[in-house]
């Protein structure tokens, strides 16, 4: 299967689930990620059609992104600050804002570009010790921080949730996710604009769908298995 009908099978699934939900039709963006893939695989999704797609290292979405300038890339991996100057600007959103000091960096540097970032708070939904985010219980507090900085706008909450064999343990956690949005949401704060939830990967989208997810991040079921090795060999100039 080339990586369209792998794209189009996903779709068809992300609509399925919807149509579970009652949810509408189209209310799911399908997030193509592209981390460690050849150029030429987003070469032929951008053929058919598809735009957004999501990068996790900021040197392969800036080399990325500035040979296809038609794509929109998301930053979905963890941020260091001393890369946030080549990341915005470039990336149409930054789903993975895990820390107020990050947010701050953010900040400061679309207001120097005259520009105003769209971000997402990272939420550890799992718990788990080796992922990055905000536990549930301080995402409130600190999204009323968040939102008093200039030059970034809050557009709503994005978690990885933990690798397990059944996607339906990973259930409570977006239910919570869905819950957290709204919470934040009734505050009504300024620079806020929220409704995306960005949850859900190759092994649990649907449930993520079921459950109110906006953008859905799906590699391996689009590009096929990653190796890291890959990546390093990958030259993506041509
Ligand atoms: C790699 C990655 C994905 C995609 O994972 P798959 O299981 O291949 O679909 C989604 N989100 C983030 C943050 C990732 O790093």
């Amino acid at each position: 299967m080339s990586v369209t009908e792998n794209l189009r099978a996903v779709e068809k699934r992300v609509s399925e689930a919807l149509k579970r939900a009652g949810r509408p039709e189209n209310s799911v963006t399908v997030l193509a990620v592209s981390k460690t893939k050849p150029v030429s695989d987003i070469r032929e999704l951008l053929q058919a059609g598809h735009r957004d797609f999501g990068e996790n290292y900021v040197q392969e979405l800036k080399e990325k992104a500035d040979l296809l300038p038609e794509a929109r890339f998301h930053m979905i991996g963890h941020l260091q600050r001393n890369k946030v100057k080549q990341t915005v600007g470039r990336a149409v959103m930054i789903h993975s804002v895990d820390s107020l000091r990050l947010a701050e960096e953010i900040s400061k540097e679309s207001v120097k570009q005259g520009v105003v970032t769209d971000i997402l708070m990272e939420i550890n939904g799992g718990n788990e010790e080796s992922k990055f985010g905000y536990d549930f219980s301080e995402a409130l507090d600190a999204a009323a921080e968040i939102v008093r900085l200039p030059g970034i706008r809050l557009r709503g909450l994005m978690c990885v949730a933990p690798f397990v064999d059944d996607p339906e343990k990973n259930r409570p956690i977006f239910r919570k996710m869905y819950q957290l949005a709204v919470d934040i949401r009734s505050k009504n704060a300024d620079n806020t604009d929220m409704n995306v939830l960005s949850m859900g990967m190759t092994g649990d989208f649907e449930i993520a769908v079921e459950e109110g997810a906006t953008i859905v991040r799906v590699g391996t079921a689009i590009f096929g298995e990653r190796s890291r090795k890959a990546f390093q060999e990958l030259t993506f100039a041509e």
